[in-house]
């Protein structure tokens, strides 16, 4: 860092003596064609020019400043073409245009740095507006969807006096399972959104992982139970530096998609151990698995490969718990097939 501060440093400073020295030259070339001027009219008409030496040099002087300035100008022009283009692509920049590079042969010795650094934030503006405006299409695609189908059964109740008991009940309990979705979906883009901008948690505190996943599999005891589902938990006690209630959402989301993308009577299993400098935490559950297309795209904002199971997430449980296990300082793996089941693997640095 302190390396590329002085290298930049040293550039404005070679830069500066570079432009300077050409201004130098334009008004010592100036003068020099003025005086040749001078001694030629000097060799013609040697009185006049005696008479007059005060009035020559006084021309001398001033004919020099205006050649030399117009000079320094077109000379400049050259040499300042890169802060010229410069100035010209911030300004498209500036207008929300992020493609407009600075071409390889702007950079100058002195500039290359600059240029390459310049570069390198418009890569990064251009790929956060993709970004922004893929999130804000799947973002309106996913609310639309929930709001589209509330708005089509409370219109079927309304229009339809002759509705038998069953079918009134079932519409109302659509209406309700679709709010509870848009309020989840609401909740969960509120998190993602504001785990995207932490670069670090606050109240970071040390956490026992083997007594937070024990609490986490309890508090899910009704999920296991409605599927029938055996968990077999065997977890270290390993304690890392983290946010406490932020490491329970990931538990909980892998958990519930264990079971959520398992069969009936399927099985999970939950355990831990040290590898080289890492604690390692691995879910593992023998349910539907993923195909390699699934697979690819998990981590993806709203992203949702199994679509039977669309009504019960939102498609964020996933990126949400690789933010979180990434500002823990871990990382998060998986392995799955088809019809076998997935691994979830989560490992943490021992020291943080
Ligand atoms: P959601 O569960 O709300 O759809 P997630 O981000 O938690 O969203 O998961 C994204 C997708 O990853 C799911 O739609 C599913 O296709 C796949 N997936 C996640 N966990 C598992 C698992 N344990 N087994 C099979 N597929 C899974």
């Amino acid at each position: 860092m302190k390396k590329t501060k002085n290298k930049n440093n040293n550039s404005t400073i070679k830069a500066s003596i570079k432009y300077g020295l050409v201004l130098i030259i334009c008004f010592l070339v100036a003068a020099s064609i003025v005086i040749s001027v001078v001694a030629i009219f000097n060799f013609l008409g040697q009185d006049y020019v005696k008479d007059n030496y005060f009035v020559f040099l006084i021309i001398c002087i001033v004919a020099a400043i205006i050649v030399g300035w117009g000079l320094s100008i077109i000379v400049s022009r050259y040499f300042m073409r890169t802060e010229i283009y410069l100035s010209k692509i911030l300004n498209q920049i500036a207008k929300g245009d992020y493609t407009t590079k600075i071409p390889e042969e702007y950079s100058d010795k002195y500039f290359k740095k600059v240029i390459q650094d310049f570069n390198k934030m418009v890569d990064t503006l251009n790929s956060t507006a993709l970004l922004q405006s893929d999130f804000a299409n799947n973002f309106s695609h996913e609310f639309k969807t929930p709001i589209v189908s509330i708005k089509g059964y409370a219109e079927l109740l309304r229009d339809n006096d002759n509705l038998s008991e069953s079918d009134k009940r079932r519409y109302l309990n659509i209406i309700i399972a679709e709010s509870e979705r848009l309020t989840n979906l609401a909740s969960s883009t509120m998190l993602i959104s504001r785990l995207d901008t932490l670069k670090e948690f606050d109240n970071i505190v040390p956490v026992k992982i083997n007594q937070q996943i024990e609490e986490c599999v309890i508090l899910l005891d009704k999920m296991f139970e409605n599927k029938n589902i055996n968990v077999d938990v065997d977890v270290k006690p390993f304690t890392i530096n983290t946010n406490a209630d932020m490491l329970k959402e990931v538990w909980i989301n892998l958990i519930t998609n264990a079971i959520k993308y398992n069969k009936n009577n399927g099985n999970i299993i939950i355990k831990s151990y040290e590898e080289d400098k890492n604690y390692i935490v691995e879910f593992i559950d023998d349910g539907i698995g993923m195909n390699e297309e699934t697979l690819a795209h998990i981590f993806d904002k709203y992203y949702q490969g199994d679509t039977s199971h669309y009504k019960k997430g939102s498609g964020l449980g996933l990126p949400i718990a690789k933010k979180i296990v990434e500002l823990s300082g871990g990382t998060i793996t998986v392995i799955s097939k088809e019809n076998e089941g997935s691994t979830f693997k989560i490992s943490f640095p021992k020291k943080k």
